[in-house]
């Protein structure tokens, strides 16, 4: 009895050991590796979130910021920044844009107000409007296949971004260029950016205006820069950009660029010429826009002829590609 008492305590011993042996070699790296693993899922997940999917975006005219798919946020870019009845090839290359837009901001660019990552003003991010705005705007019996096509312009091509040497490209877009896209070392970057220099617009039409200012409109504009202007100032275009827009000014002894001109005083482009008659100054200007990166009429022109929006996107970001899902 007494040594059967004892055997089992041997047995019961070898049991003990054996449990803690397992669990000190199998059970307990299994608990340790299995909530490292779900550290890292998380943290992909948290990425993914950011720049994968969702995104806050400012309505300036409610001053609220709302939660919304990134996907979702293309579309209605789309319906602010594109007519719908431009080819579908267009509308591919104005997602790929606007998306590419999209993410190279939220990377780079400060954050709006309330933590917002875009807004809806097209001064300072791009359009964006809703669908119920699309389809009330639209009204008419064709507006579900309006829809559908600008839906598949962004589904076809999800997940779709422009890349210079595997990064994010700053993709700049504009209405019309009037004849060539401008380098953008005349504007903003004040250097070159090698994916944005001047190339053919590929427009069919240029879009022209006249814009018209009493010299006493036209002194209320430039007021903040040229304090003296006056019936007798003499305004002289000093030079133009390599695209044939005009690049400074010189307005009664001030030397401004023509493209703070252009903000002052609201006119379509750089591109213009300047006629004084009597106490009317006139503005004639081609193109529509700052002219920098895609012609959007020109990515309408080019998908007529017969161009899909990868050959598109390559005209008018010199040496890109276009990669899926690399953010
Ligand atoms: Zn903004």
């Amino acid at each position: 009895m007494e040594y059967k008492y004892i055997k089992n305590i041997k047995i019961w011993y070898a049991i003990i050991l054996f449990l803690l042996y397992m669990l000190i070699c199998f059970i307990m790296p299994t608990i340790i590796n299995g909530e490292f693993n779900n550290k890292n899922t998380d943290v992909k997940n948290e990425n993914e979130l950011v720049f994968n999917n969702k995104i806050k975006l400012l309505l300036k005219e409610s001053n609220t910021v709302v939660e919304i798919d990134l996907e979702d946020y293309i579309k209605g870019v789309l319906i602010g920044e594109m007519p719908v009845t431009y080819e579908i090839e267009a509308l591919k290359a104005q997602a790929v844009v606007a998306r590419t837009y999209t993410l190279f901001k939220i990377r780079n660019a400060t954050k709006h107000e309330f933590d917002a990552d875009m807004c809806d003003d097209i001064n300072c991010c791009q359009a964006y409007k809703t669908k119920e705005y699309a389809l009330a705007s639209w009204d008419d019996s064709g507006e579900n296949e309006k829809w559908a096509k600008l839906e598949s312009a962004v589904t076809s091509t999800s997940g779709e971004t422009i890349t210079y040497n595997g990064e994010l490209i700053n993709a700049f877009f504009h209405a019309n260029s009037g004849g060539k896209t401008e380098n953008i070392k005349y504007l903003w970057s004040k250097a070159e950016v090698p994916y944005l220099i001047s190339v053919d617009g590929k427009e069919k039409e240029f879009r022209q205006e006249t814009k018209t200012f009493s010299k006493e409109e036209f002194k209320n504009l430039i007021n903040s820069l040229v304090h003296n202007y006056n019936n007798n100032s003499t305004i002289t275009i000093l030079d133009y950009t390599e695209s044939g827009r005009v690049n400074t000014l010189n307005i009664d002894g001030i030397i401004i660029e023509a493209s703070t001109l252009r903000n002052l005083t609201g006119i379509k482009s750089t591109n213009f010429k300047i006629e004084e008659s009597g106490d009317a100054i006139l503005f004639h200007t081609v193109g529509y826009g700052h002219g920098v990166g895609m012609s959007q009429d020109g990515a309408n022109q080019m998908a007529l002829e017969g161009n899909d929006y990868i050959s598109i996107i390559k005209h008018y970001y010199t040496g890109v590609e276009v990669q899926k899902n690399i953010y």
